[in-house]
């Protein structure tokens, strides 16, 4: 299996290859040559299996570079003890909903799902291809997924991370998350400043030749772990097939019926993975996709114009706050037959005057494969109340962002196809709207909330958001944007000291 960028048809890598390099230098993104297809037998085999058996079935289709004793260690090692219970990717019922909870892991979201396979890859990758340099990990984060990269990555053989965060951008609970992280290979600081200061400087550590050489004497390099590697978007294909085998094996469908999805979308990763299971042959039926009130995406695939041209608003689904979503270029690349100067113009477009449109029957084709909808904070909220108030179940705001499109299509079309939600983050980590939602108080201080809110729910706070109480704190002290550089290498020689 080959991979080719989205915006030049020449470039041709393995999957070891596209895992390490991220993003192609042209700008464009790696996708399969060709999607892998399977039949109803392969889907009916999947019922008796773990959910690291399924994921490594399903994976082997993509990494054929990868030997099956290695994927099969990355897989264990990803799923197999790490997340809450043996089903890291539960299907629940909830009245007539259906939710595919994807926040069992050990940050309580759906992140954790794909970074808990990424560094296994990468790790894998490097031995594939004979690298014996360490990848060093750089990210800058505004809470949630500085979290999860450094869960995913710590300790994992050859590999470093290092996590900068804006001093005063973080809540509480995420400081402590960090600041208390384990395992020897981590680095965490945090920068004076907010998180545009954060992400301009660790942009600069990228691009820094000085750096760059100083760590490659050391046999180091510098990488990133962000949503649109090949290595993070595989992983999230995994749970459509677990969750259609699952809702089969418990006898609600039938294997070849069609299930409809509806994802809580920002960067389009999410979704995207759907759509490339729908491709493979999974009897996914529409692809319904949920926006707050940054609704470009909503606008895209309804009127077939993307325009970022358009106020950023601030909402209670902060991981959903986005305007431009890059994954959404791998569908384009599809949409229009992979015809990839067609997918750079557009590109090219958006870089330059802000937006872009595609023709008439292009839209008639993503009609057909998608249906989209937003909704503001206050929707969201109501949502999680009349879920609660109808049938006991407590979800946090992203996935009531999807509960609230899935009823916006249901009642527009009349569909009653069976539909899956995807549920992206536990109530607990967004403790404070959900207790505003449910007409509660909510308690000044952070650890209040979650006992507040675990009071209400019935459930218990989870296990590794309650433990930071009392985990001890190993980072601490704020460097000036402009001493990042010095914080990493300091940074990397006590890595090193421990390793
Ligand atoms: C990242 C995230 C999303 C958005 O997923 P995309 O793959 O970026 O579309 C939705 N909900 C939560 C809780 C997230 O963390």
């Amino acid at each position: 299996m080959k991979y080719i960028s989205t915006r030049d048809p020449s470039i041709q890598l393995t999957a070891s290859q596209a895992i390490l390099k991220g993003i192609s230098p042209e700008g464009g993104l790696f996708v399969p040559e060709e999607f892998p297809q399977v039949d109803l037998d392969f889907i009916r085999e999947l019922e008796g299996l773990t959910y690291w058996e399924r994921a490594e079935r399903i994976m082997a289709l993509y990494l054929d570079d990868f030997s099956r004793e290695d994927l099969k260690a990355c897989t264990e090692g990803a799923y197999r003890g790490t997340f809450d219970g043996d089903r890291p990717a539960p299907v629940r019922a909830a009245g007539d909903l259906r939710l595919l909870e994807l926040w069992h892991g050990p940050t309580c979201a759906f992140k954790d799902m794909a970074l808990q396979m990424l560094p296994r890859l990468v790790s894998t990758a490097r031995r594939n291809l004979g690298d014996d340099r360490r990848a060093i990990v750089l990210v800058a984060t505004s809470g949630d997924t500085g979290k999860a990269a450094l869960e995913g990555f710590r300790d994992v053989d050859g590999t470093g991370i290092a996590v900068f965060y804006p001093v005063d951008g973080v809540s509480q609970i995420q400081r402590l998350q960090m600041a208390t992280q384990q395992g020897s290979n981590v680095a965490v600081q945090a920068v004076e400043g907010n998180f545009d200061d954060c992400q301009t400087g660790v942009k600069h550590l990228f691009a820094k030749e000085q750096l760059a050489e100083r760590l490659g004497e050391q046999k180091m390099y510098l990488t990133s772990a962000n949503s649109i590697n090949w290595g993070r978007l595989l992983p999230q294909i995994v749970y459509y097939f677990s969750a259609y085998a699952d809702l089969a094996a418990s006898g609600e469908i039938q294997v070849g019926d069609k299930l409809n999805v509806a994802v809580p979308t920002g960067n389009f990763g999410n979704i995207l993975a759907c759509y490339y299971a729908k491709r493979m042959g999974l009897p996914i039926g529409r692809l319904i996709c949920a926006s707050n009130r940054n609704d470009v995406l909503t606008e895209f695939l309804t009127t077939g114009t993307y325009n970022r041209k358009r106020e950023f608003h601030l909402t209670n689904t902060p991981s959903m706050d986005i305007l431009i979503s890059s994954n959404l270029e791998r569908y384009l690349f599809e949409l229009f037959g992979r015809e990839a100067r067609a997918v750079a113009y557009c590109m090219y477009r958006l870089n330059e005057g802000g937006e872009y449109s595609v023709t008439a029957e292009a839209l008639d084709q993503i009609r057909e494969e998608f249906a989209a909808y937003s909704c503001d904070d206050q929707k969201t909220l109501d949502t999680i109340r009349e879920i609660h108030d109808r049938c006991g179940y407590v979800m946090d705001t992203h996935t009531a962002v999807a509960v609230n499109a899935l009823e916006q299509y249901q009642q527009e079309t009349g569909d009653r196809t069976p539909v899956l939600v995807v549920s992206t983050a536990s109530p607990f980590k967004f403790a404070d709207s959900v207790l505003t939602a449910l007409g509660r108080e909510v308690p000044a201080g952070e650890f209040d909330c979650l006992r507040a809110l675990s009071e209400v729910s019935g459930l218990a706070v989870p296990a590794s958001l309650a433990q930071l109480e009392e985990l001890p704190v190993r980072f601490e002290g704020a460097v000036r944007p402009q001493e990042m550089e010095h914080a990493l290498l300091h940074a990397l020689r006590k890595m090193d000291e421990s390793m």
